[in-house]
This record gives structure tokens, sequence and C-alpha cells, in this order.
């Protein structure tokens, strides 16, 4: 039996919630309880929010815990050329393909009516993982390549070509909680949703060598992850990990998709909620069993 490697990869971009520290919490005790290792890995592409500051109180906070965790810490940002590497390799295959869209352009491609079989009607795009699928506009009218030695540009996944790449092999994952909808066990994808629900995502941005997406997948393959535990709100963006995992040779670890901590409201928290950090709670005097017990884990 390979051992256990889970990871909790916080984005250093606001101080730590109980969100934050139930998914650190259930990572760290499901390694331990199989002897496993538990790795940190720091998501600080976004140069333009991601702080050292952040990352010092992140884990000064799993550390009041009781959370420990193999040094050296693994940062995105380090990781440049392993993201060039799995992006060449996707653009080789015909794959990817360079995309100047603002957002406004794509809010404005998808709130335009479309013009089918002559009638003009207001379609509504589906919801993928990021928001609204991509329109395709850079797909279907690919940039000048002047204007792409000039402007910075995003390179997207074209998912119709990365389906067709499986040449029809079936993609699952194991969830071994539940998903939002109580979706467990093996999760079956479906390659149409891939397609037209999800569409061309980002996988490398205007201004950061990797998407979310990409970075996870590559960098999961190289911490030798087997268990990913993270919140349900990221069990969509699991089907196109596995894709990326498929097209990129990775191997596939087990999601644990937790139930979101919530506020009094219901609303899930997030870092805007500065109020609800776990400095502020530890300031007013709550121990770690407090956490604990508020997060129904004593
Ligand atoms: N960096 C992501 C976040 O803070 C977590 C990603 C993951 O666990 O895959 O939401």
């Amino acid at each position: 039996m390979p051992s256990v490697v889970e990871r909790f990869a916080p984005s250093p971009t606001g101080p730590a919630h109980l969100g934050h520290a139930y998914s650190a919490l259930r990572g760290f005790e499901a390694a331990r309880a199989s002897n496993g290792r538990f790795l940190l890995r720091m998501e600080d592409l976004d140069a333009t929010r991601a702080r050292p500051l952040w990352e010092a109180a992140i884990c000064a906070d799993l550390a009041w815990l009781g959370l420990s965790w193999e040094t050296p810490v693994l940062r995105q940002s380090t990781r440049s050329a392993a993201y060039g590497a799995a992006l060449a390799d996707l653009r080789r295959r015909g794959l990817i393909y360079p995309c100047l869209c603002t957002r406004k352009d794509v809010a404005a491609a998808l709130s335009a009516p479309q013009e089918i079989a002559g009638a003009a009607f207001e379609a509504k795009a589906p919801m993928g993982p990021d928001g609204p699928a991509y329109p395709g506009t850079c797909r279907l009218h690919p940039p000048d390549p002047a204007r792409l030695a000039r402007e910075p540009y995003a390179w997207r996944l074209d998912m119709r070509r990365a389906v067709a790449a499986l040449e029809g092999e079936a993609l699952e994952f194991v969830e071994l909680e539940e998903g939002p909808q109580g979706e467990t066990g093996r999760i079956k994808i479906d390659p149409a949703w891939l397609v037209e629900g999800c569409g061309d995502v980002v996988l490398a941005r205007k201004d950061a060598p990797a998407s979310y997406h990409l970075a996870v997948v590559v960098d999961d393959a190289f911490q030798g992850t087997t268990h990913v535990t993270r919140g349900r709100d990221l069990f969509a963006a699991t089907a196109v990990h596995r894709l990326l995992q498929a097209l990129l040779g990775a191997p596939t670890p087990l999601y644990r998709h937790h139930r979101l901590i919530r506020d009094e409201k219901g609303r899930r928290l997030a870092k805007r909620d500065g109020d609800r950090s776990l400095a502020a709670l530890r300031a007013e005097g709550w121990s770690p069993g407090d956490v604990r017990r508020a997060l129904g884990m004593a």
C-alpha cells in the first residue's frame, strides 16, 4: 500500500477562517489516522493578492491549532518551469490556444444575442467551475499573431479537442465524502458536460504562469498527493482536474470534498469576513478546542 499523502493548499491572500481550519484539520487527521504524510502548499500565483505576511499568518494559525507539516513548504510561485513544461506538452498536441479576451470581452460576448438559423436569441451560458462557459471567441477567431507578440494573453484548453484526445477513455474519480448533490463513490464525468457546461477553461493566465486548475494538477502529481481534502465548492473543478490528469499522465488522488463552513446567516465563510478569522477568534480568547467544537470535531 503506498502511504497516504494529504496536502493542505491555502492561497495566502487573506487571513485563515474556520473553513480553512476545517479543511486543514480534516486532512491532517486523515493523514495521521493512516500514519501518512501531511504537506502544505502555498497557492501564491496571484501576485496581486498573495502576500508573505498572509503566508506567515496562516502557518501561525495552523501551528496554534496543533498541526505540523513537512518542510520546506512548496510555493507555487517557484514552479513556473513545471507549469511551462505541461503547457508546452499540451500545446504540441494542439490542445490549447492563446486567448486575448478580457473579462469584459467575455461578458459582452456572453450577453450578445446569438444568431442561430437566422433567429437572434439570448442564450444563457451554462455555469462551469469558473463561472459561465467561455463562448470560444479566440478559438473560433484566432488572434492576429502581431497582437500576440505585443500583448499579454492567456492559454485556454480546447475542451472539444481535449475530450477527443481521450479516445473514448472514461473519466471518473473516487469521492470519499459527498459532492454538493450527495454524489459519492465512483463519480463518472460526462464528456458532454466538459465540452458544453464547463467549456474552454483557462490554464495559464495573462499575469500568472498557470491557472488554479493546471497548477493544482501539476503540483499534486509532483508532491505525490494520494488524498485531496477540500471544500465541496471545488467538486465541479475536480472534473477538470481529472481530465488534465488523463491528458498529462498524472495519477488521480482520492477526493474528500467536505461540507462548507457557514456563518450564522448561512453564508459560506470567505476571506472578506475578516471578523471571522482564526486570528480574531484567538484574540477573543478561543482555544483550539473551541475551534474544534465550533466545527463539530471535538
Ligand atoms: N488554494 C485553494 C483555495 O484556497 C485550494 C485548492 C485545493 O485544495 O485544491 O481555495
